[in-house]
């Protein structure tokens, strides 16, 4: 038995997990996700949703594939270019990635908004105090006073001066039928998910199949690299983008590990 076996039934703060353990990423991320379960930000569903991506990200080599590479780089100059970016937060977003979605909102200027699939006045909240306690000033999402056409009532809430408004969307860990109601409202949406069969990267303009702890400040990176590109350069960044071949180089990667 290795001197790491026990290490995730035991771990009371983030910081005991050893960075130098083989599964560092993985442990930290289902941490983050418990935390998140009992501080009420992410529903018990969540948990599920992670051990999905936690198996595909295994599959993946839990690295960033050079097809997401690019796709986070189109989803940088897809945000630098948007008149109205938004970051749409739900629970397991909040508590895998809450300061680094504060950050690529700063840099990229979008505003965050909570979105979410089981939806409580206390989770909505806990979600925006969370943020808040991460740097962020202004969280969308309370005012739910607008609807994404053909959802029904609970998951079609959202905020006219938010993602009703956006013509940019990054929508992390999503659900399919929103991801698709979305893409109709002819939003140009960047999915994040480590899936690629899985409906919402399938429909969306960016797909990015990488685990949501690497691609979030892999996409700030990038950002900050281009804030300096002219409109042309980053066009032509979003144009050489090739949504089919990611998504098939990802399944690739899955089937075959090569
Ligand atoms: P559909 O999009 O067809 O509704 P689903 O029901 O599997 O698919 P959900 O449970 O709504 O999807 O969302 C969870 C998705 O998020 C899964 O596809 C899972 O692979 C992905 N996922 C979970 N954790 C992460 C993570 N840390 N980073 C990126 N993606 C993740």
């Amino acid at each position: 038995m290795s001197e790491y076996d026990t290490v995730s039934a035991e771990v009371e703060h983030e910081e005991e997990i050893p960075e130098d353990h083989p599964r560092y990423e993985d442990l930290l991320t289902r941490h983050r996700i418990e935390r998140g379960v009992e501080k009420g930000i992410t529903h018990l569903q969540g948990m599920h949703a992670e051990g999905r991506g936690s198996a595909f990200d295994y599959l993946l080599g839990e690295e960033t594939i050079p097809s997401a590479v690019e796709a986070e780089r189109a989803a940088a100059a897809h945000l630098l270019l948007a008149d109205h970016p938004v970051l749409s937060i739900n629970g397991n977003v909040a508590a895998l990635v809450p300061a680094e979605m504060v950050e690529l909102a700063d840099v990229v200027d979008a505003d965050l908004e909570v979105n979410l699939f089981n939806r409580t006045p206390e989770r909505l909240e806990a979600i925006a105090d969370h943020l808040r306690e991460h740097g962020a000033e202004d969280v969308k999402g309370l005012e739910a006073d607008a609807r994404i056409p053909r959802l029904d009532h609970q998951r079609a809430k959202v905020d006219a001066d938010g993602i009703y408004d956006a013509d940019v969307v990054v929508v992390p860990l999503e659900d399919g039928d929103r991801a698709e109601a979305l893409a109709e409202m002819g939003k140009t949406e960047i999915v994040i998910d480590l899936n690629p069969l899985s409906r919402s990267p399938q429909v969306a303009e960016v797909p990015i199949v990488d685990n949501i702890i690497r691609a979030v400040p892999n996409i700030t990176e990038h950002a900050r690299d281009l804030a300096d590109a002219s409109g042309e350069e980053l066009e032509a960044i979003v144009k050489e983008f090739d949504r089919k071949r990611a998504l098939e180089a990802a399944e690739e990667r899955i089937r075959s590990g090569l």
